[in-house]
């Protein structure tokens, strides 16, 4: 049966798109994102062992072929074991079949609206989603996929005849920029912001405002904002340096944008047509 790494799953959520959603993490993203806040979410575990000596709780052990083995009924959720990893993974995932995961979604059901898939990269995991999406819209429920627009959806557009909406992160559109920032090309995510605009399926972008940086800030808002017009959400994001790693808060910034700095963009695209942009 089809398994898939799954970080967790949080049953109500209100933050993760329309109403009241249970969200599922999955585990392992393409992008390396500097402003990354669950960084331990982009690998998967080389099961090396540097966390078990460190869990305090003793949740942490090596089975006989030498895999690193987490114990949930023991785990205190420290976070020592992520804070210490060196290959920006997690001992903490779950590998779930369709079933285990559809289990969790009914124990919620009838509280949620629908699901939203994230990450990590939840465009990573299609073929468990392709499976898992049918099933949980027959219960009613909506399906939203939260992407980092790594996946080429005109090329591959399967996902989306399950899905009801792609939340998409713009993060950089400077190709430069966003090569520095991201760690990839910017190209299939603005091909996938212009195709998903273009079949109805753009949910909401996203985009984080750092502190500083007013070029690439306003370069970035101003594309977005002139693409989507009035089409969809657009979540303007202040950055935030928690869970952010180290070596990047020095670079980026080890304090919270504040609210009137981020506002000023917001503003700035709903001046060009961004209705529905707004602050977080
Ligand atoms: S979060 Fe859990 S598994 Fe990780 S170190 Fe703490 S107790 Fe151990
Ligand atoms: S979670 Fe990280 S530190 Fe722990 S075994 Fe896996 S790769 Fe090593």
């Amino acid at each position: 049966m089809r398994k898939a790494p799954v970080n967790k799953i949080i049953s109500f959520s209100n933050v993760d798109g329309p109403g009241n959603r249970t969200s599922i993490f999955f585990q392992g993203c393409p992008f390396n994102c500097r402003f990354c806040h669950n960084p331990e979410t982009i690998n998967l575990c080389e099961n090396c062992g540097l966390c078990v000596d460190k869990c305090p709780a003793r949740a942490l052990s090596r089975d006989g072929d030498g895999r690193v083995r987490w114990d949930p009924s023991l785990c205190v959720q420290c976070d020592s074991c992520i804070r210490v990893c060196p290959h920006d993974a997690s001992p903490r995932v779950r590998y779930m079949t369709v079933e285990e995961v559809l289990h969790e979604i009914r124990r919620a059901a009838p509280y949620i609206g629908g699901i939203t898939v994230s990450g990590g990269e939840c465009t990573l995991q299609n073929d468990f989603l392709l499976e898992l999406f049918p099933l949980v819209r027959q219960m009613g429920k909506t399906c939203l996929l939260d992407s980092n627009g790594s996946f080429d959806f005109e090329k591959d557009p399967r996902i989306l005849a399950v899905s009801d909406g792609v939340m998409l992160d713009v993060k950089a559109v400077s190709p430069a920029w966003h090569e520095h920032l991201i760690g990839a090309k910017r190209d299939t995510v603005l091909k996938n912001l212009d195709y998903l605009l273009s079949v109805g399926k753009l949910q909401e972008v996203r985009t984080v405002i750092l502190p500083g940086r007013d070029e690439e800030n306003e370069v970035t808002v101003r594309y977005v904002a002139g693409r989507i017009g009035s089409a969809c959400g657009y979540k303007i994001i202040r950055y935030r340096p928690f869970g952010v790693r180290e070596k990047y808060q020095k670079e980026l910034g080890e304090f919270t944008v504040e609210e009137e700095y981020a506002e000023r963009y917001a503003a700035l695209a709903r001046s060009l047509g961004a209705s529905q942009a707004y602050v977080v």
